[in-house]
């Protein structure tokens, strides 16, 4: 069975933060990357942050806060990240930058070095063949918030030996989570169902069905859904809700899943959700305003 001590986060965004966190939580040794050293410290900042509110909260105490945070070490090179037992790559959801960073890893791999995605819907078989190992190669797809949600999908590209699929489903296990196998097809389970859903929000909203607030409140009290549709999009970012859309509609060849032009305009203003402070609310005063 592989040994996983140490864990190479690569993209220090909402999932990469997210996703160090736990590691370092749970006892691993994390190298954070990402393409440049403001990114690494905001992500930093926010692995902090989410840590100070699980201590207010009582989940953890200050002395497991302060250890996590000591086993997290910035990596300005992306070199770096090849010395470890485990890496994630948690870069934006797009396939020339992923492979690209895999390409770019792949000489300064360790021979045992496991290689895992946390794609949303690219295929991990394609992603894979852009390293040495598709043998080694895995998705790990964590859900956000990471720190809160318990499922990791576990895909296997169509090279992945059986050995790199069990260290990944103990690895994802030594976490607190729990894990269901998808096949390596477009978007897998999870946002195979969850995404389409959201484009179809939004559609409701382009062809004037209803508001955002009137879409939101439906879905959260008439289906009983924790967040509404909009409001799940723009905590996702709709950068990535777009780009999983895409990935359906190419990899499925099914007009069903063509993005709704509204999404599309949302991306090019930059309107990203949350972390861009504007989606289909506005987050930047003190409470969250539709922007329709
Ligand atoms: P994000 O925009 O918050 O972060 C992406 C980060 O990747 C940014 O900090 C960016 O600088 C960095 N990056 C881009 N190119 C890079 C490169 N060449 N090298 C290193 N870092 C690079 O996006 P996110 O929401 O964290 O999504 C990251 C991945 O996780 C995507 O594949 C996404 O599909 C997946 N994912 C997202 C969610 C979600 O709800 N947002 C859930 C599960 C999985």
């Amino acid at each position: 069975m592989v040994q996983i001590k140490s864990v190479g986060v690569v993209g220090a965004g909402q999932m990469g933060s997210g996703i160090a966190h736990v590691c370092a939580l749970g006892g691993y040794d994390v190298l954070l990357h990402d393409v440049s050293a403001e990114r690494i410290s905001s992500g930093l900042s926010q692995i902090e942050k989410n840590l100070s509110r699980q201590v207010v909260r009582g989940l953890i105490d200050q002395a497991a806060m302060d250890q996590a945070l000591e086993r997290i070490k910035p990596a300005q090179e992306l070199q770096a990240v090849g010395a470890v037992d485990l890496a994630i790559e948690a870069a934006t959801e797009d396939e020339e930058v992923k492979k690209t960073i895999f390409k770019a890893l792949t000489p300064h791999l360790g021979p045992k070095t496991l290689l895992a995605s946390n794609t949303s819907s690219i295929s991990i078989t394609r992603l894979a063949s852009a390293s040495d190992r598709p043998e080694r190669f895995i998705g790990l797809h964590f859900m956000n918030p990471v720190p809160l949600m318990n499922l990791v999908e576990i895909i296997r590209g169509i090279a992945t030996d059986a050995e790199t699929y069990e260290a990944a489903v103990s690895f994802a296990q030594s976490l607190g989570k729990t894990t269901a196998n998808a096949e390596d097809f477009p978007a897998f389970i999870v946002n195979r169902i969850l995404v389409p859903m959201i484009n179809e929000a939004i559609y409701t909203l382009y062809e004037g069905v209803g508001t955002v607030d009137a879409i939101d409140t439906a879905l959260k009290l008439g289906a009983n859904h924790p967040m509404g549709p909009l409001e799940l999009g723009d905590f996702i970012g709709l950068d990535t809700v777009l780009s999983i859309m895409n990935v359906l509609y190419e990899g499925l060849a099914d007009s069903k899943y063509r993005p709704c032009p509204l999404l599309v305009k949302y991306v090019e203003a930059g309107w990203l959700g949350r972390k861009a402070g504007r989606g289909f609310y506005d987050y930047r005063g003190e409470h969250p305003v539709p922007t329709r």
